[in-house]
């Protein structure tokens, strides 16, 4: 269904559900509302995924530092939250196996205490996913350790080796918008709720939307309302009744980039506490190295964040610490930011000791359902929770949830393998044809005949990236996007993992663009030009040339 299809829709029937924002939470809700078979409708202000949904870690994860806690503390909350997101994980992998896949983690030890404690953590974080672990933890000698990753410092005494999940946050978002949309879904982005219409009683009828890429403004009315815009929730919670009280607090958190040379090894590390006791990570991701992330508690602005250079150099001093091999500043070639949604359980504790859990709110004044916090590793949970709300508010509350076995597209019938089917039938080069098959899973097919349709869409888009130019033609064609942006940041990922060449290729990215999307020169040179000066932008923040 195209934009302007689905465009006339939102205008011309009532819908059960209207869900403000597309990322993770607002993505999984309306997955869950489509396939119980209610009419769903999400409206989102930027791209599926464009806030924290493609800023996070990217790890699937139960939380070995919430675990902690819930020992130290003994907080059976804390535990169960645990518990439930490792249940999570695998269901995660399960549903969307190309775009998500269990990822070994080293902690370093500095002594033989350290070993012993952090051995006893981890195995009791095995004991807690049961049959649904993803690996059993290991204490490794200093030489296993350094085998297995080289990077590390000498002077480390031994490692714990454990598993969680890693995802590609960004595509898996959109993944779930589109798998909802094949159900039946309208999903919008470039949209953005503006002001509710209100009936006698006070209760929300009607959204208004403003269409950010022509400026129509649109009216969508539904049964119920979902708040779900992460950061932003505090904003839409007031839309919708100015006397609430806020509930969200938000911290920023910083990723940086460097060359995968900079660590030979397929195995992340958990540096377990910083000197303001938080962790970091150090790992591979679509083939270079992630570094992350910082927690600082800020406001809510009105431009993305960014990277800053004391940021970058807060954490390369910080990871120095465990490599042999120091990382220089001049190797970073990329960096982002995004905002952590916390639910404020105490406005005077620190954001770092605040529970990441997530809860519906219902206010009653107006009817609006708000799911606030939670974290990317629990969204088809906070899902449910939302759906389960909203059903029963209206009467329907016999119908369950079916989303824990949704395999998403791609994710139907993806084989490992399958790279060497789009090697032998479609003549394509093995770095073409793994990079396709990871990206897209089984869809991979769709863009090997666009290739075949046009031989010149088969060549990549620089010698340093295996993305072709018929990958910008699907994600126009099939995968909703409909800016510079939308196609290197959230598409590739290009954007979050190396600047030089996401400038370098977007001349040839907006070729590709305006001829599928009839953009004018002036248009087309427009978009390129405001593309360049947000990269310099980001380069000039983090101080990175
Ligand atoms: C640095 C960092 C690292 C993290 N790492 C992990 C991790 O490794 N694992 C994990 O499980 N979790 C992690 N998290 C948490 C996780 O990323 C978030 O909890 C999750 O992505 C939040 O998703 P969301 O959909 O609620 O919010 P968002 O992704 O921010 O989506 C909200 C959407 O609402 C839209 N919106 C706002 N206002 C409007 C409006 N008026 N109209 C329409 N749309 C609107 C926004 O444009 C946005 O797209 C991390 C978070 C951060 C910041």
């Amino acid at each position: 269904m195209t934009r302007s299809t689905q465009l006339q829709q939102a205008e011309s029937q009532d819908f059960d559900l209207c869900i403000i924002g597309g990322g993770a939470t607002g993505a999984g809700c309306l997955l869950d509302a489509q396939s119980r078979g209610l009419r769903a409708i999400l409206i989102e202000k930027h791209d599926f995924a464009s806030e924290t949904s493609s800023k996070s870690t990217k790890l699937i994860h139960g939380g070995v530092r919430y675990l902690e806690q819930a020992v130290k503390q003994a907080d059976l909350n804390q535990y169960h939250m645990v518990k439930k997101a490792l249940r999570e994980r695998l269901t995660l992998i399960r549903n969307a196996p190309h775009l998500a896949h269990p990822l070994p983690l080293l902690t370093p030890c500095m002594s033989w205490m350290e070993g012993i404690y952090y051995t006893a953590g981890l195995k009791m974080y095995d004991a807690l996913s049961g049959d649904l672990s993803l690996g059993k933890s290991e204490w490794l000698t200093k030489e296993e350790s350094l085998e297995r990753n080289p990077a590390l410092t000498r002077k480390i005494h031994s490692t714990v080796l454990y598993y969680d999940g890693q995802l590609n946050d960004a595509r898996y978002n959109l993944a779930l918008v589109r798998t909802a949309v094949q159900r039946g879904g309208i999903a919008l982005n470039h949209t953005e709720a503006l002001q509710f219409e209100k009936d006698s009683a006070g209760q929300l009828v009607v959204l208004h939307v403003r269409d950010r890429l022509t400026g129509r403004l649109l009216r969508v009315r539904a049964r119920r309302f979902i708040n779900a815009t992460g950061p932003f929730s505090d904003r839409i919670r007031v839309m919708a009744n100015p006397e609430i009280p806020r509930r969200m607090r938000v911290s920023k958190g910083v990723h940086i980039i460097v060359p995968a040379d900079a660590m030979p090894s397929d195995t992340a590390i958990l540096v377990p506490k910083t000197d303001d006791g938080r962790v970091v990570f150090i790992i591979p991701y679509n083939g270079k190295l992630m570094i992350g992330t910082t927690e600082t508690e800020t406001e809510l602005g009105d431009s993305q964040p960014v990277v800053e250079s004391s940021e970058v150099d807060y954490l390369i001093g910080y990871v120095n610490r465990y490599f042999e091999q120091p990382i220089r500043r001049e190797q970073v070639i990329a960096g982002f930011a995004g905002l952590r949604p916390l639910l404020q359980a105490n406005p005077n504790a620190e954001s770092k000791e605040l529970v990441r859990d997530h809860e519906v709110e219902i206010d009653r004044a107006s009817g609006l359902v708000s799911i606030l916090g939670g974290k990317w590793t629990t969204y088809r949970l906070m899902a449910q929770d939302t759906i389960d709300a909203c059903c029963e508010l209206m009467g329907k509350a016999a119908i369950p949830c079916i989303t824990d076995h949704i395999r998403l597209v791609g994710g139907e019938g993806f084989a490992e393998d399958f790279w060497q089917v789009l090697v032998r039938q479609y003549g394509l080069s093995e770095s073409v044809a793994r990079h396709l098959n990871r990206q897209y899973g089984s869809e991979s097919l769709a863009i090997a005949r666009l290739m075949q349709q046009n031989p010149n869409w088969s060549e990549t888009l620089t010698e340093e990236t295996p993305h072709t130019k018929a990958e910008v033609v699907f994600a126009v064609r099939e995968e909703m996007a409909q800016t510079l942006k939308d196609v290197l940041a959230r598409r590739f990922g290009l954007e979050f993992t190396d600047w030089h060449t996401t400038y370098r290729i977007t001349e040839t990215v907006a070729d590709l663009m305006a001829a599928e999307l009839s953009w004018s020169d002036e248009q087309r040179a427009q978009a390129v030009q405001e593309y360049h000066a947000e990269i310099e932008w980001f380069r000039k923040s983090a101080e990175i040339v």
